[in-house]
């Protein structure tokens, strides 16, 4: 059966998605259905999608486990990296089609979506090379064993994305996950999961063989997400969203003991010293604000500024949100689109009450945009909040909106003792002018990724993920691996002899 693409489709119909991507074929859901999957920047839906059940998981599971302990297994790794650098080619081909329909399935905008999934094959790329690089090494015992340890993939990994960044949680799992030799079942949000069958669609151009990677969309709990959770022949979960989901993930699952990678939320600290060059901290820090209308895990949510240049920072925060352009998503003009969803929506405008509640002085924005052509969408205004202190829910809780928390600070020891005050730990930025201050500050943040005189600054080779409540493991760099592959450690005797213990 062949999946029917209605990508690009005029907007009074309903682009079709009838079919899950399992063992290579494309199949209509077992206990599934379609779903309707809501544009953002109207209210409406633009796109029927097929989801899986539990029925569907298990036929991928098990597409997963034939493929991982038939060909994949078998396949030498310079000939995964083949097929992985040929996906990769296609993949790029495909960069505008694809952030068209994420733009237009997730709200981000489109100039935004361009240049993250614009690199997205050089991330693939990247794994393709790491396909023989996971050695491992002889251990020094006694003359009478050789003892070496072997990297070796964990098995059949299920991935579940959300829906804020659905193609880069994807490749940041896939790449590293096949790099290893892993099969996947790739479960997108059900906000967001037409991407991911094409995503399916480009796997299998390239040729892959069928059930290395299957993509199901479906619902997360009672749905796809938590039998695949559950599932006994699921070796590991890597996952990306919400801390809560997280637990419920952890939960589901003890009883198979799988192994988790988890990249949750954040609360990001961005530290402006007086000394910074204050329009390239300005640039970063507005941009960093607005970005995916506040819905990344690594935006600089807490903007932290030293005293002395506090009300001119303020005041450029100010100046900056007139001058974003919301709008709608496919305009390549526009810098911000609308929030993701009615329930994201719903939850800043929530948090915007809290904050005026808690005694934050909004300075700007502060509603939804509520006439003209985009009074339908779940449109925001950028929002910016000053005299914010650490111990307030908008600078402790993530919102996921686009929303910023200005709070001030005095000196280098308060700035890292409000940076660290956070059950997260993902990103952090700080500027100063001060090399050695960079390096000071920076050691005694803990975050996974401290960026200094930069911000959001990511590559495939460098690590991200968090410490705390951020996460547990890393994606990208050598040490994603890490993450989809178990150490086994072999002792030969060099004597083959074995004495007798009882022979007395
Ligand atoms: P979410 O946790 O609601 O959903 C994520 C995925 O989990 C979806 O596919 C969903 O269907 C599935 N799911 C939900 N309940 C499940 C269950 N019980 N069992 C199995 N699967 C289940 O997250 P979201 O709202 O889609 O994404 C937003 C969150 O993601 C934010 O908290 C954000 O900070 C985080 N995020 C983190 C990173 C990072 O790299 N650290 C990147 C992007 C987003």
């Amino acid at each position: 059966m062949t999946q029917e693409f209605a990508a690009g489709a005029v907007a009074s119909a309903l682009a079709e998605y009838p079919l899950l991507y399992i063992g290579g074929d494309w199949v209509a859901p077992v206990d599934g259905g379609m779903l309707d999957s809501i544009e953002p920047a109207t209210g409406k839906p633009w796109a029927r999608v097929a989801y899986g059940g539990e029925a569907d998981i298990d036929r991928a599971v098990a597409a997963a486990r034939k493929a991982f302990d038939g060909p994949w297994s078998r396949m030498p790794a310079h000939e995964r990296a083949a097929l992985m650098r040929r996906f990769a080619d296609l993949y790029a081909t495909r960069t505008e089609h694809l952030a068209a329909l994420e733009s237009r399935d997730s709200g981000r905008a489109l100039r935004e979506a361009r240049a993250d999934i614009g690199m997205h094959a050089q991330y693939y790329h990247w794994f393709a090379s790491l396909t023989d690089k996971h050695h491992g090494r002889t251990i020094p015992v006694d003359d009478s064993v050789h003892a070496f340890t072997s990297r070796v993939p964990i098995g059949v990994v299920g991935a579940i994305c959300p829906w804020n960044v659905p193609l880069m949680s994807a490749c940041w799992k896939l790449g590293p996950a096949l790099a290893a030799g892993c099969t996947v079942v790739l479960k997108p949000s059900e906000l967001t999961s037409v991407t991911a069958l094409e995503l399916a669609r480009i796997i299998e151009e390239a040729g892959f063989p069928a059930g290395v990677v299957n993509v199901v969309p479906g619902y997360g709990a009672g749905g796809a997400g938590e039998r695949l959770a559950t599932h006994p022949d699921v070796n590991k979960i890597a996952f990306t969203g919400e801390g809560a989901t997280a637990k419920a993930i952890l939960r589901s699952s003890a009883d198979s003991l799988k192994r988790h990678t988890f990249e949750l939320g954040g609360k990001s600290p961005h530290i402006i010293f007086a000394d910074a060059d204050m329009d390239q901290a300005v640039n970063a820090a507005t941009n960093s604000a607005w970005t995916l209308c506040g819905q990344s895990c690594a935006l600089g949510s807490r903007v932290l500024v030293e005293r002395p240049v506090y009300d001119r920072v303020v005041a450029a925060f100010t100046e900056r949100a007139a001058q974003v352009r919301v709008g709608l998503p496919a305009d390549p003009a526009t810098h911000m689109g609308p929030q993701a969803s009615q329930q994201q929506l719903d939850k800043t405008l929530r948090y915007i009450g809290i904050g005026r509640n808690e005694g934050a002085r909004l300075v700007t924005g502060g509603a939804r945009i509520e006439s003209g052509a985009l009074a339908a969408g779940y449109f925001v205004q950028p929002t910016v909040f000053a005299d914010v202190t650490n111990t307030m829910r908008i600078a402790r809780e993530e919102i996921f909106g686009p929303v910023a928390a200005i709070i001030p600070f005095d000196g280098e020891d308060e700035a890292i003792a409000i940076a660290n005050d956070t059950s997260y730990g993902l990103t952090a930025g700080l500027w100063t002018s001060d090399l050695g201050r960079g390096h000071r500050v920076a050691a005694r943040i803990r975050a996974g990724m401290v960026w200094v005189n930069t911000y959001r600054f990511i590559r495939w080779s460098t690590p991200y993920g968090g410490f705390g409540a951020s996460g547990w493991g890393r994606e990208n760099g050598l040490e994603a691996l890490d993450g989809y592959l178990e150490t086994r450690t072999t002792i030969i005797s060099t004597h083959g002899t074995f004495p007798n213990a009882y022979a007395q």
